[in-house]
């Protein structure tokens, strides 16, 4: 029998191992478990996205091998929905291609740009996959902490020299998970200054620019004069439109980091289904009226939410965007022990913000991709609870 690689078994552990073994534990006894846990929207996908898949289904051409790069319809729906969405200019030849979800750009473009031992400044917390697309390619992490104190955006001015002069990439995020942290265009300007004085890549995953709250409007970085020269940004259809499921997404930015991507996924995969690139150009079609409409959902979720947060004794400042609630847990818990009361206790699963990274200790992520019923009972469980004593 072969043995598993060292890329692979250097791995970090699982996180939610012993969390998923209690939730089948007590769906075992009968119990009915709320899961505020993973960011996966339970929203369906809009109809006339299904349609256009129906329709596209039966054309013979979308049953072949797609391009690597994506369909050229898809690529210039991409350039018209930049151009009304952020009155951003790119050129669907050359700085557009498709993804097999964001997640898969995300963890193929390390290959594309890291050689053992370059280094790639990683925010913590962040999402995993940045920091996975680093070690499979070899590349050394260096991690960059965020805090509350500067609304979990990273401090340039702490960044050493001599580990910036060395570093090849670095990730952002925003709208960020797990802190539903946004970035004002003047922080993407510093970090555009940033990444030009010290010749770093910046890799944007925008994943959740299309979930947005009240009167905020989150922004690309590729609004930012001369960004382009820089950065690419990932998107996900998956959170944008109710997606999931589907796979598709797309890299949009700086020629040469789009060719980097393309010549690994060349090689790997064989591009995103054609019908379902056809999904996606139906899904940027879509009227703002209906993105508004899905927002308004998620907002009255998120109101919800942070109204028995706060009730309980959490200090927590609603998100401007994304899917996720970010709150400090009380006193003299860790984010591990709260977690396991609220499941212990009520039987309600919450994600522990450590499972984001060392600087995630002391808060906890709750996604509004849940039932509204769901959502009301795990609310009505978490407002009559008395917290307990945590173990500090
Ligand atoms: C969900 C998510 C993704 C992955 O999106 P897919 O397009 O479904 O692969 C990427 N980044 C972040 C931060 C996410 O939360």
């Amino acid at each position: 029998m072969a043995r598993i690689s060292k890329r692979v078994e250097q791995l970090p552990p699982y996180l939610f191992v012993e969390i998923s073994r209690k939730i089948a534990a007590k769906k075992a006894e009968g119990k009915q478990v709320i899961t505020f846990g993973i960011g996966d929207p339970d929203i369906p996908t809009p109809d006339s996205v299904l349609k256009r898949l129906a329709e596209t289904a039966y054309d013979a051409p979308n049953h072949r091998y797609p391009e690597t790069e994506g369909l050229p319809e898809f690529r210039s729906e991409v350039a018209k929905w930049y151009k009304s969405r952020f009155d951003v200019t790119v050129d669907p030849a050359t700085e557009i291609m498709s993804l097999i979800g964001a997640k898969e750009g995300i963890g193929h473009i390390s290959l594309g740009l890291l050689d053992p031992g370059d280094i790639a400044l990683e925010p913590d917390p962040a999402y995993p996959v940045y920091h996975v697309g680093t070690l499979f390619a070899g590349g050394e992490s260096v991690k960059i902490p965020l805090s509350e104190s500067t609304g979990w955006l990273p401090d340039f001015s702490k960044i050493p020299s001599d580990v910036a002069e060395k570093a090849k990439i670095i990730w952002l995020n925003y709208p960020n998970n797990p802190t539903g942290a946004v970035a004002p265009l003047s922080f993407f300007e510093e970090a555009v200054a940033f990444a030009k004085k010290y010749d770093i890549a910046i890799l944007n995953d925008a994943c959740y620019t299309e979930v947005y709250y009240d009167d905020y409007r989150p922004v690309s970085i590729l609004e930012v004069p001369g960004a382009k020269d820089v950065s690419i940004e990932f998107h996900s259809l998956s959170k944008s439109y109710n997606m999931t499921g589907w796979r598709i997404g797309m890299a949009v930015g700086n020629q040469e980091l789009i060719r980097a991507l393309f010549l690994v996924k060349s090689n790997l995969d064989s591009g995103a289904s054609q019908a379902i690139q056809h999904m996606g150009i139906a899904a940027m079609q879509l009227s703002d009226n209906e993105i508004q409409a899905r927002n308004k959902q998620y907002q009255d979720r998120r109101d919800k939410v942070v109204e028995t947060l706060q009730k309980i004794g959490l200090d927590v400042t609603p998100p401007k965007a994304s899917l996720y609630v970010w709150a400090p847990v009380p006193k003299g818990h860790t984010s591990a022990s709260f977690a396991t009361a609220v499941l212990d206790d009520l039987d309600i699963v919450l994600t522990p913000g450590s499972s984001y990274g060392e600087f995630g200790e002391g808060y906890i992520r709750l996604s509004l991709t849940i039932s509204d019923q769901d959502l009301d009972e795990g609310l009505r469980r978490l407002n009559t609870w008395t917290i307990p004593k945590g173990p500090g």
